[in-house]
């Protein structure tokens, strides 16, 4: 198939070179001209603009930051929709609202195009083996045709259509603001057992093996329990699914006290300049006033 991909950051860099594993012929572009050269090593075409991703491309993604860079690509006349062909399928796979992936999709009609929501979860190692979950809204048939292309980024087994366009934003924003929360209540819990007595890894074995057990916690092995940041997950686009969860709470009249507790804490830590470090590090503002480390390494590697 011709694919075209857009946004070759730490999640779509991968997900192209998975494109072009599975033998598709693979057009990409992006704001960093070392992502592109990277991609181009491996045997992906360059595009000089977002116009030449579109160009006889059967199928065009996304993977980018937010809603802005969103619809800044694909709406308008210089945008992907306006010159894809028509038989052509749209698909984003960034985290955005339900709103946004609707006004895209708008627009899309409007020009002829399908387009479709498909947020992804899985971190940046799923994204490199191939292995995410997907989060689909659109209608059947779509999805269908799609679904060969899709299993190249994701495991086939954990593709789902989720209901019509915006049904797949609104799925990853319930599924991240339960890992977004989770890191502020793991922050509160683990501070309390460390200062406590008990040594960090102690706790860490013990509530993975036991009840406390989640998929944000196995995250914290390597992290939190390292003292290492580095992302995977940006803590600011974390703050932004937050953002993003209560916006669309608003609109529907729900309260979130518990979200918007942790959308606050997380808002602390990009003021603290940790934006562009990984989620977990949001820890440290619990650690600071709770006076202790959630340290797991050995004694003997502690700095
Ligand atoms: P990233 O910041 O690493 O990558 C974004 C890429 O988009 C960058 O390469 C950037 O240069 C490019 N870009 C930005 N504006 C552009 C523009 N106008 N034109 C062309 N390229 C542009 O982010 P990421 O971590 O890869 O995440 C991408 C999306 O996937 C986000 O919506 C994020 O919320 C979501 N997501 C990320 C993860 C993760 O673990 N990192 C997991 C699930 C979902």
């Amino acid at each position: 198939m011709r694919v075209g991909f857009v946004g070759l950051g730490r999640m779509g860099a991968h997900m192209a070179r998975n494109l072009l594993a599975a033998g598709h012929d693979l057009t990409v572009y992006d704001v960093r001209p070392e992502a592109v050269e990277a991609l181009v090593e491996l045997g992906a075409t360059a595009a000089s603009s977002v116009t030449g991703v579109a160009d006889g491309a059967e199928f065009v993604f996304t993977s980018l930051p937010g809603p802005d860079e969103v619809t800044g690509i694909w709406q308008g006349e210089e945008g992907l929709l306006a010159n894809m062909r028509s038989s052509a399928l749209a698909i984003d796979l960034s985290t955005v609202g339900a709103d946004t992936s609707r006004s895209v999709e708008a627009e899309a009609r409007n020009r002829g195009v399908r387009y479709m929501d498909a947020p992804v979860s899985g971190g940046v190692g799923g994204a490199e083996a191939g292995t995410l979950s997907l989060m689909v809204g659109g209608i059947e048939s779509d999805f269908e045709e799609a679904f060969p292309v899709l299993s190249a980024i994701g495991d086939p087994d954990k593709i789902y259509l989720c209901g019509e366009v915006g049904a797949g934003s609104v799925t990853k924003l319930v599924n991240n603001l339960i890992g977004m929360t989770a890191n502020v209540v793991l922050a509160e819990a683990f501070s309390m057992g460390v200062k406590a007595g008990v040594d960090a890894s102690v706790l860490f074995e013990v509530v993975s093996a036991s009840s406390g057990a989640s998929a944000t916690l196995a995250q914290w092995k390597t992290s939190v329990l390292q003292r290492n940041f580095e992302p995977g997950f940006m803590l600011a686009l974390g703050h932004k699914d937050s953002r993003l969860a209560l916006e669309l709470a608003e609109q529907l009249d729900i309260p979130m006290p518990v979200t918007t507790q942790a959308r606050d804490r997380l808002a602390a830590a990009l003021a603290e300049g940790w934006g562009e470090e990984a989620v977990p590090v949001v820890a440290r503002l619990q650690e600071r006033e709770a006076g202790v480390v959630i340290d797991g390494r050995e004694s003997a590697d502690r700095s």
